[in-house]
Formats: structure tokens, sequence, C-alpha cells
């Protein structure tokens, strides 16, 4: 099966027995009863640790990985969260990509520190930076395209590098999405997915997930899955399949879109530079081609004018935080997203008030293109 029939047919066939529905039904019951003590009879216990609605997503979600096993959690950052207390312990090392969502930057240095776990950030663009690393190290951590400056990571090169280390790798693919690449193919041993962005994609609901093959790693984090409790509940599993469903064609469409709108702003005189790894002059396109189907949604552009007042101008981009919905949003990651970074860091990495990002959402890019074009 190809993507969109294995996320539409896979784990929902029709109940035939009963209703017949061709929907899985959300099951909201907290418990299950049984026959005989020393077994559940229908393979549930109690929902923390596995109800049949959020088990049809995790399956769902694993097909679309090319993966064996998934997990869904109640949040982005608590699938995060179950992956560091789970794989790591005290004096476990992390390298991480400099470029990341803001939250899990935090949830590095504020939380996970306390516990004696550390963490190096370096530029993985380039593989050789990984590899001149002397000591050892136990977990690497990106995201590609990443988030705000849309880097391009190669991960079969830094999973190469890694895994002679004998360190894990992990691939947050929240930006991309299954639809576009899969980070299982290239080496990575877990995927990790806020689906609050592109999978649900209607900015609706918060959710992670996360996908891998390995049997001891699942057995670990499925336990801690269950003994940390950050599920994700029946009702936002049953949206976040359903959002699946669609992910592959509302990618299709956030990326030409995206597309549309890199070239539109790279030729604009009130722009000075356009980061979006579909532009031939990006300096992450060539490795972006190989692994990525698509370039996706995201972009990011620095602006010559007055930052403020064109973002009031703008009739269509909503001035919020989050992406990956239908509905186009833009921001400015200096006062918003990242302004957890500290200062020093932000400007290192060029995130300053010119630089502004965009979710460019699935309406009509006409409209896109004339809002733009109207408020620049
Ligand atoms: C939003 C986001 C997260 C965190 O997910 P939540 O669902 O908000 O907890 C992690 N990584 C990336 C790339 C994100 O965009």
């Amino acid at each position: 099966m190809r993507f969109t029939t294995r996320v539409i047919h896979y784990a929902e066939e029709p109940d035939y027995g009963r209703s017949g529905d061709v929907i899985h039904p959300i099951h909201l019951s907290t418990t299950f009863a049984r026959t005989d003590p020393e077994e559940p009879t229908g393979g549930f216990e109690y929902t923390r640790t596995s109800n049949p609605t959020r088990l049809m997503f995790e399956s769902k979600i694993a097909a679309a990985e090319n993966g064996k096993y998934g997990l869904a959690f109640s949040s982005g950052l608590a699938a995060e969260t179950t992956i560091l207390a789970s794989l790591l312990e005290k004096g476990s090392k992390v390298i991480a990509h400099e470029d990341l969502y803001g939250g899990t930057s935090r949830l590095f240095e504020k939380v996970f520190t306390k516990f004696g776990i550390t963490y190096e950030k370096i530029n993985l663009k380039d593989p050789r930076n990984l590899e001149s690393i002397k000591g050892l190290y136990q977990m690497v951590w990106l995201e590609t395209p990443s988030n705000p400056l849309l880097g391009v990571i190669d991960i079969k090169e830094i999973s190469r590098i890694a895994h002679e280390k004998g360190a894990l790798v992990v691939v947050d693919n929240t930006f991309a999405t299954p639809a576009l690449q899969n980070p299982l193919n290239f080496g990575a041993d877990i995927v990790l997915h806020s689906t609050t962005k592109y999978i649900n994609g209607h900015s609706d609901s918060l959710g992670g997930a996360l996908v891998l093959n390995d049997d001891t790693l699942f057995e670990k984090l499925k336990f801690h899955q269950n003994a940390i409790g950050s599920v994700l509940s029946p009702f936002d599993s049953y949206l976040s399949a359903r959002g699946l469903k669609t992910l592959e064609l509302r990618m299709n469409v956030h990326s030409s879109n995206a597309m549309e709108i890199s070239k539109f702003l790279k030729d604009h005189e009130k722009v000075e530079k356009v980061y979006y790894p579909g532009l031939e002059e990006h300096e992450g396109h060539r490795i972006a081609r190989m692994q990525m189907k698509e370039f996706g949604g995201m972009l990011s552009f620095r602006y010559k004018g007055e930052t403020k007042s064109f973002l009031k101008r703008l009739k269509y981009f909503y001035l919020a935080e989050s992406l990956g919905g239908i509905e186009s949003l833009i921001e400015v990651p200096y006062y918003m997203t990242h302004s957890s970074l500290p200062m020093e860091e932000r400007i290192k990495l060029g995130i300053d008030d010119k630089l502004i990002r965009v979710s460019v959402g699935i309406e009509n890019i006409e409209d896109l293109l004339e809002d733009l074009q109207n408020s620049l």
C-alpha cells in the first residue's frame, strides 16, 4: 500500500460483527472488564496503559513512518520527556543540533540537566562536527528541516557516525511529516512528532508520537509511557488519526504554496533573504532532495522594513505561534517561539527581530500572494 491508502486502511477494518462502522469508535472507557482475574479478556486493562482508540492511532502512525511500533503522548514534549527519562541516566550526554524547537532546548536545559544529564549543542549540518567529538555520547538529537532556520541535516551520515559511537539517533520529524520524509529509512532509531502540528493538521488537538523498530527500545519506552502517564486521550487519538488520513493531500498543497511564496519573496525588494529548502540556492537543497519527497510548508525570511506594521497589515496570516494547520500563521521567533533561548544565542544563530517565520496554509495561493504583496 502507498502512503494515503496505508494511513486510511491500516488498523481500521469495519466492525462487521457489530455495527459495521467504517470509522473506529472513540473508546472513552477508562477501564475494561474481564472474565478471568489472571488475563485481561480483550487485551485492555486500563486506559493509561492501553486504549483501543489510542492503539489504532499508534498503529497508523507506525505504518505512516514505515516503522514497527508507535506510541502516542499528550504532547510533543511529553513524548520527548518519555524518551529522555526512559533511555538516559545520570551522566548521559546528548549532542543536539544548535537550531531546535525552543521548548526542546528548555526541556534539556531547565529540566534534565537537574538530573545529571548533560547536553551540547553543535552544528550538525556539517557532519564533520559530530565526527570531531572525542568523548562518548549516548544520544544525538536533531530536527530536519530545523526550526526556525530551515537547516537541512543528512540523517544517513549523522546516523552512521553516531552508531559508530554506540549512540541513538532521535529525529524530530514534525516539520517534514511522514508524508514527505521517513527518518527510519535513513538509519534513525526513533522518530518523534508533535502531532499538534501537521499530523492533526487543524490546530485543534495537542499530541505527540514516537515511532521505532527496535524491540528492546520499544519495551523500555512502552513501560515509561505507562509509568510516567502522559498519554494521548481517546478523543485526541481519534482526531490525530483523522488528520493523518489527509496528511499527504495537505502536504502537497502546503509544499506547493510554500514554494510559490518563497519564489515570490526571494524576488521582492523588501526581502533580504528567504530560508526554504526547496529553493535551489538553499545550502541544504541537495540533501533535502535526497531525503524529502517535497519541501514542506515552513519557510522563514528576513524583512528589510518595519516588522510590526507589516504583520498588522496582513489579512490571512494570523500572528500566532504553532504551525502545521490548514490556516496560514506568521510569527517572529525572536519574540515568540524562541524567546526562551538566551539573547546571545538567538543573535548568534541569526534569530533577531527581522526574522519572520511562516507556516504556509492551504488557502488559495492567489489570495496568499495578494495579501503578502499588499502588506510588504
Ligand atoms: C511544537 C513542536 C514540539 C513540541 O510539541 P508540543 O506538541 O507543543 O508539545 C517539538 N518539536 C517541534 C519541531 C515542534 O514544532
